[in-house]
């Protein structure tokens, strides 16, 4: 009998056995660094002449592990494995499927800190957000596998007499999917098992930065019992790769989660039809947010400047649920300010095997260039109060960076920037930050302060973005708590963790019969 879902508690490293537990899973994975992973297509584990290295972006002289890398022709391979599988594994019955997601969350749940570790040196995630992206992957697979079989149970329809109607819910077909490197876990698990829950079988392609950290989540698949093709990993470039399988004409869809800009190519590729194509290409995309903290002239100012430390600085700002931008009533800006520079000058940024480090470095070299170069854009766009430039250390070290007075229009408030950079804007009333809050193209997430009731009724209608919180940060979303995914720019509103999640991976069939 299916207990009913729970989210996966976090970790409390405080208490001396989680901590020694940690440590233990953190010295095992290191003794397994720089091991090869290779291509696996079907039951094939294939290497080829070209490789990728995964660096410890907190320490670039170690080799996190090292992924062949698929080209055009493995690919090709990977989408013929991929249709000829699903023949088979979408006759498998839902509940079947989601007895392997079940499986799979088990041995991810007795392997938890091992998980975590290899997310704190593949990804510099902190122990504690290692931790909770392990959590999501447990909470995603315990979510989705109920999930498909809550909609495999008959759907409600309106009888008439005569007939007898059923409408079920069947897979699509082939997937390809593109997961990003920030939530390594959680969201390549989330990607993954969504689409083969629902029946359909999956081409993954992780992200680059973090291969390895994909390549264990396949080991526990096959380990689980997950017949193979169901779904192969196909590490390589996505200007390669990538392009070719979502413009085959046999991918059925494509779910990605990564930037606006990429997200916009496989949306523009997607709807190309080809010859050979005989369907319209589902894309689903998760993509940016330049999501703001709204704090009004009534709020607890303590809480918004610890709200704004967190969700701006945590996993250096590599979220797109960051807030990047914090909108403050001018009655309470200079203090909001000074307590969140205060605070970002306090955090300890350095390698986050140690529990003490607030703030690891940046993926890899392209983020690292990229954050620096927005940080001397903000330097003409506003005025520097904390950070500014690289920290200390031989990895991808950058300062939390502080800057006030920025105009709502200047790039570093309406470009994503993903690190960890924060801009301050003062509104002259509650009605006006509101609208500087909704000055941008995206939609994520969005954060209010406030203890105007009337002014929280405000936000509810006005603030267009998908997650919306109140009092309270802007990162952070449960599985199943607080459904995920933003408006506009920031995707196509899908609802990751939410109930209708599964319905993107599917189509409905109604069959009647006359009695
Ligand atoms: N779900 C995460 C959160 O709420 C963010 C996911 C992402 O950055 O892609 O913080």
């Amino acid at each position: 009998m299916l207990q009913e879902y729970r989210n996966e508690p976090f970790t409390d490293f405080s208490k001396e056995e989680n901590y020694k537990a940690f440590q233990a899973a953190l010295d095992k994975v290191q003794s397994e660094l720089g091991k090869e992973y290779e291509i696996i297509i079907g039951d094939e584990r294939i290497k080829t002449d070209r490789t990728m290295k995964s660096l410890n972006p907190s320490n670039l002289d170690q080799v996190v592990g090292v992924a062949y890398e698929a080209n055009v022709e493995l690919a090709e391979k990977a989408m013929q494995v991929a249709l000829s599988t699903f023949d088979t594994w979408k006759k498998y019955s839902p509940a079947a499927r989601a007895r392997i997601l079940f499986k799979t969350s088990a041995i991810m749940r007795r392997r938890k800190h091992e998980f975590s570790a290899w997310m704190v040196l593949e990804a510099g995630k902190s122990w504690a957000e290692a931790d909770a992206d392990t959590a999501e992957a447990i909470d995603f697979m315990e979510f989705y596998g109920r999930e498909m079989i809550r909609i495999s149970e008959s759907q409600p329809l309106t009888r008439i007499p005569g007939e007898d109607n059923e409408l079920t819910y069947i897979p699509l077909g082939v997937g390809v999917v593109i997961p990003p490197w920030n939530f390594p876990l959680a969201i390549t698990v989330g990607m993954t098992t969504a689409a083969i829950v629902s029946g359909n079988t999956v081409v993954l392609k992780p992200a680059s930065p973090t291969n390895v950290i994909a390549a264990k989540f396949m080991e526990i698949l096959e380990e689980a019992g997950c017949p193979s093709g169901v779904v192969s990993y196909l590490p390589g470039p996505g200007a390669e790769v990538g392009e070719y399988l979502v413009t085959h004409p046999k991918t059925r869809f494509i779910s990605f989660t990564g930037s606006r800009a990429v997200g916009l190519r496989i949306n523009e590729l997607a709807a190309k039809t080809v010859p050979g194509q005989k369907w319209i290409k589902r894309v689903v995309a998760e993509m940016g947010g330049k999501d703001a903290i709204v704090v009004n002239n009534d709020a607890d100012l303590d809480l918004a400047v610890d709200s704004i430390v967190k969700a701006a600085f945590s996993f250096a700002g590599q979220k797109c649920s960051a807030c990047s931008r914090a909108i403050i009533h001018q009655d309470v800006y200079d203090q909001v300010l000074e307590g969140v520079v205060a605070k970002a000058k306090e955090l300890k940024v350095g390698n986050t095997t140690d529990l003490g480090v607030d703030l690891g470095p940046v993926v890899d070299d392209k983020a690292y260039n990229k954050i620096l170069e927005y940080i001397e854009i903000g330097k003409q766009e506003g005025r520097l109060m904390a950070g500014g430039g690289k920290a200390e250390g031989n990895g991808y070290y950058i300062q939390p960076t502080v800057f006030a007075d920025v105009d709502p229009q200047a790039r570093i408030s309406q470009e994503e920037i993903f690190g960890p950079v924060v801009a301050f804007h003062k509104a002259n009333d509650f009605d006006h930050a509101l609208e500087i809050a909704n000055n941008t193209d995206y939609g994520l997430t969005g954060a209010v302060l406030t203890r105007s009731r009337a002014n929280l009724e405000k936000a509810r209608e006005e603030f267009h973005v998908g997650n919306l919180y109140f009092n309270r940060k802007c990162t952070g979303a449960l599985v199943g708590v607080h459904p995920f995914g933003g408006f506009n720019m920031s995707g196509t509103d899908s609802k990751a963790g939410g109930r209708d999640y599964l319905l993107l991976f599917t189509q409905a069939k109604m069959v009647s019969e006359a009695l």
